[in-house]
């Protein structure tokens, strides 16, 4: 099957790598008037494989209704927290839970396709950590679903938690598309990745409230033009939070802790 993504209007867009169908591309419209689909040459129900795809993402949008639920029942703010692979999640969650740890209570959910790796390195911070391995059962996706923050949930004691924090499986792409229940989210983008990445990359650009930008210590080093950058998430998200950052140096980490700190206030204070 190929990949399929969903913009902010609804629309369901998919590809299939496996055909060579040039720039043509399936359309769906929430209207389910699918008159106007594009050519499914490469295709052989087109309009039904569009349906079941508005179907994933209806019973997605419906999970991830649950999973918010369970959060707020529990007084619990979690935020999906994206990025590429490498641009240093992980190294700003275990700095994190280094610098908070003793002033809220985090649960992690630790989103990868293979491995403990990362579960490993934020463990001994005293977050409650719970791992979901997408080969594990659910395909070896690329990205996060609300289903499967619903699994890893199971692992947390919500009630014994301030904040939770989504580490997204490493990907541009995928993540953006699918509400998790988090109640915010944030990327992680790196300065090694290149000015151009909010213009390729609109639609997970877009769908944050935070954009950390990271490895800011490498900037000395870097053709990287950080105005150029900014101007660029400027162009397709207004109004995001910009951070910059180095979670190697510290640098910047404490308007991030601050935010996120933000987000508990009451049981923070309590503490
Ligand atoms: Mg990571």
């Amino acid at each position: 099957m190929g990949r399929f993504h969903r913009h902010d209007d609804g629309t369901v867009h998919s590809h299939d790598h496996e055909h060579t169908h040039g720039d043509v591309h399936d359309h769906a419209h929430g209207d389910h008037d699918h008159d106007h689909i594009g050519d499914h040459s490469g295709y052989e129900t087109g309009s039904e494989r569009i349906e079941v795809l508005e179907r994933i993402f209806d019973e997605n949008d419906a999970a991830a209704a649950r999973n918010r639920a369970a959060l707020d029942g529990a007084g619990v703010v979690a935020v999906n927290v994206m990025s590429s692979p490498g641009a240093g999640k992980t190294a700003l969650l275990e700095r994190t839970l280094a610098d908070l740890g003793a002033h809220v209570r985090f649960g992690i959910v630790e989103g990868d396709i293979e491995t403990s790796l990362d579960a490993d390195r934020l463990d001994g911070h005293g977050a409650q950590i719970s791992l979901l391995n997408t080969g594990n059962g659910f395909g070896g996706e690329c990205h996060l679903d609300a289903p499967m923050v619903h699994r890893a949930l199971h692992g947390l004691d919500l009630d014994a938690l301030d904040v939770v924090l989504i580490e997204n499986v490493g990907n541009l792409v995928c993540p953006a598309e699918f509400d998790t229940g988090a109640h915010h989210r944030a990327m992680v983008a790196s300065v090694t990745e290149g000015e151009d990445k909010p213009l390729k990359y609109p639609v997970m650009f877009r769908s944050v409230d935070v954009v950390v930008v990271n490895k800011i210590d490498l900037l000395p080093h870097l053709d990287f033009d950080l105005d150029l950058f900014l101007a660029n998430v400027r162009a397709v998200n207004p109004t995001a939070r910009i951070i910059l950052t180095s979670a190697r140096t510290g640098e910047g980490l404490d308007e991030w802790e601050g935010w996120l700190s933000s987000l508990a206030p009451s049981t923070v204070d309590a503490r």
